[in-house]
């Protein structure tokens, strides 16, 4: 189609209605010409008859026009050559029947009927009828063959299509049948006329911005105005030509006096008319004028100082926001150059950069990256973000500018900024400072063990069993504190120089499986994989280390002579991963469901369920890494579900990261 595919289905329903009209009349005439049925051939009374040859064209111009709307490009192409042929070949050769008067047999050759006196005579397409098929034909093949240097030619034709069976049916309007054959050939017949008339108007849609239609569509207030005016001004002329003629053939009145009393009908209505037309046009303005405060309004609201430009850069519109930032009266700044209200490097008005920018239409953004710096009336200065934006006006293309002050962001950066350093330097010292205090710690303790051993060893003859178990306990009691501290230096390294990487979950339990496989082949732990297990991008160490110790207690805290059964499964969320791990044990308290998660958090003694307190701490702080969570669902005796989240981001803030 050589239109705008847009407005082809705005208009596609009008289109594809007249189509079938023109096709379904086609056939009722040739019905009519089948059957004898005076009505389907001619409308009334004795006006001229649509002859078979006509109604042809007609199904065959409705058959190529409905296919431009409802068939893709490369099928009606070919429709439309199938259609336009016959059209062609029928009316080109009545037409010149017609100008060389001669007989070439054509008129009948359709003459499927037959009365009691032989075949019916349909007699002779309308010279007329036979123009405004080929001028029809003719648009169809601009039309589906897109060519676009001809779309203003084609639309002309429709126009010329409407003028003519425009004229024909107002002939039978006014029974001015002079008119009918426009004095060439035989007459065409009313409904041909309609037909064309409805073909010739709606097919202009296919272009609505070339020719007349460009008058009617569109949204500006002149189309508007002129599809109300329309039908009214039609149905006006229409009614008083048709009273005129009617007064005038049955000599109702003097010509005179006739002429004078419908002038005087034609004022009374057209005063009417603009009465109407005059309020239409305020409430119009008045929407406008509306919109205008709206728009008004919107921008003097705008936390941001906004300006408006004409295309060479001069100052149209300023709202409070840039008298408050720049400190100018807004009458200094209309009609003023925008560079004295943006910074030197912003200027987009130079002759290359403007050209561009309208023809782009797109806006660009200042200052999101290195500071803009716009000065004031005063001197000053301000950091700013600038936007520009394309529009157009009435008066043409115009450029609304966005100015946002920085300084108070940059000022809130600047102290986040410090704030980090700060935090950064402050969690280095106290890296520095567990390490010391652990590895400080961890001296005396040696020496104290050390001591215990050669106490053992030298003074053997002295020590009384009382003595030895002591001593025994006093290497325990050694022993643990150096495996707390331990614990207590791992905690603080968790997610220190650890690197994101994709981690195939599955392998990763299944590794952790083999490394419990003395504890699960012991206590006869079952470990079920109820979903398939995800490949997440994650910290590969601490991801372990929160399986190992999840399954871990999952079999350390197992109910007496009930072999742990651990199900496994992770479930997919919008924004994250929930895995699961549940077990069949002891359970425990909801009271304890929160607290169990702090390090050195223990609901049982160590001589009942060997452990320091701080696989939980681990895991929620490996959990929290990775944008996640973890919580426990559980009650005395009933096992428990410990969950927990791993964010689908994968860009996980290393809160431990070694400082720089
Ligand atoms: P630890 O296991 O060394 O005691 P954790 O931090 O791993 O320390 O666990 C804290 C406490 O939470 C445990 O002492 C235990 O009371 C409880 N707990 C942890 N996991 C389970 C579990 N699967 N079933 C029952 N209780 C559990």
């Amino acid at each position: 189609m050589v239109s705008d595919d847009l407005h082809i289905t705005r208009y596609k329903g009008i289109i594809t209605r007249t189509g079938l009209l023109m096709l379904v009349t086609g056939i009722l005439v040739l019905i009519g010409w089948k059957f004898d049925i005076e009505i389907l051939k001619n409308i009334y009374g004795q006006f001229p008859t649509m002859k078979v040859n006509t109604a042809l064209n007609l199904i065959f111009l409705s058959i190529g026009y409905i296919s431009l709307v409802i068939l893709p490009k490369e099928i009606h192409k070919t429709v439309c050559v199938i259609a336009i042929t016959p059209i062609l070949i029928l009316s080109g050769i009545s037409l010149s029947q017609d100008i060389f008067t001669i007989n070439l047999g054509i008129d009948n050759l359709f003459a499927f009927s037959q009365n009691n006196s032989g075949t019916i005579l349909q007699g002779r397409m309308s010279a007329t009828a036979a123009v405004c098929y080929i001028l029809a034909s003719l648009w169809v093949i601009i039309t589906s063959n897109e060519i676009k240097s001809l779309v203003k030619f084609g639309q002309y034709i429709l126009h010329t299509i409407t003028v003519i069976s425009i004229s024909i049916f107002f002939g039978y309007l006014y029974g001015q049948l002079n008119l009918i054959n426009l004095g060439v050939g035989a007459p065409m017949a009313i409904h041909a006329s309609v037909s064309l008339i409805l073909f010739s108007v709606t097919a202009t849609l296919f272009n609505p911005k070339v020719g007349f239609a460009k008058a009617f569509t569109g949204t500006k207030i002149g189309n508007i105005m002129a599809r109300k005016i329309i039908t009214r001004i039609l149905v006006v002329i229409v009614a008083v030509g048709y009273c005129e003629v009617l007064i005038l053939s049955n000599k109702i009145l003097f010509a005179e006096l006739c002429s004078t009393i419908l002038t005087l009908l034609l004022v009374v209505i057209a005063l009417v008319g603009i009465k109407d037309f005059s309020v239409m046009l305020n409430a119009m303005e008045a929407e406008k004028e509306n919109a205008f405060q709206n728009l008004s309004m919107g921008l003097e609201a705008a936390p941001y100082a906004l300006i408006t430009t004409d295309s060479n850069g001069l100052i149209q519109r300023v709202n409070k926001q840039t008298e408050a930032l720049y400190g100018y009266d807004r009458t200094e700044l209309i009609g003023k150059p925008v560079a004295i209200l943006q910074p030197e490097k912003a200027d987009i008005f130079n002759t290359d950069q403007r050209g561009l920018f309208f023809k782009q239409g797109k806006s660009i953004r200042l200052g999101t990256d290195s500071d803009q710096i716009v000065f004031t009336k005063n001197g000053g200065s301000f950091p700013a973000e600038l936007t520009f934006t394309p529009f157009t006006s009435a008066t043409g293309p115009n450029i609304l500018i966005s100015v946002v002050d920085l300084t108070e962001c940059r000022e809130k950066q600047r102290i986040i900024d410090m704030q980090i350093t700060e935090l950064s330097q402050k969690n280095a010292e106290l890296q520095q400072y567990s390490y010391i205090c652990s590895h400080d710690l961890q001296e005396p303790l040696r020496t104290v063990s050390n001591y215990v051993t050669v106490i053992t060893e030298d003074y053997a003859e002295y020590i009384t069993p009382e003595v030895s178990n002591h001593l025994t306990s006093i290497n325990g009691a050694v022993h643990r504190m150096s495996k707390l501290i331990r614990h207590v230096l791992n905690y603080g390294k968790i997610g220190r120089n650890s690197t994101l990487v994709p981690i195939d979950c599955q392998s990763l339990l299944s590794d952790v499986s083999d490394d419990l496989s003395h504890l699960i082949q012991t206590t006869s732990a079952k470990i079920t994989y109820e979903t398939p297990l995800p490949i997440i991008n994650g910290y590969e160490t601490e991801l372990r280390q929160l399986f190992q110790n999840l399954i871990n207690n999952a079999i350390k805290f197992k109910r007496k002579d009930t072999p742990p059964n651990i199900r496994i499964g992770c479930l997919q969320q919008d924004n994250f991963f929930e895995f699961y791990v549940t077990d069949n044990g002891i359970g425990i308290d909801p009271k304890h469901h929160n607290n169990i998660f702090n390090i050195f958090q223990r609901l049982h003694s160590s001589d009942r369920y060997e452990g320091h307190g701080i696989g939980l701490a681990n895991c929620k702080k490996i959990a929290e890494l990775h944008g996640g969570t973890i919580w426990v669902e559980s009650a005395t005796n009933k096992g428990s579900t410990f969950k927990f989240r791993i964010s689908h981001a994968g860009e996980f803030s290393l809160m431990l990261k070694e400082p720089a």
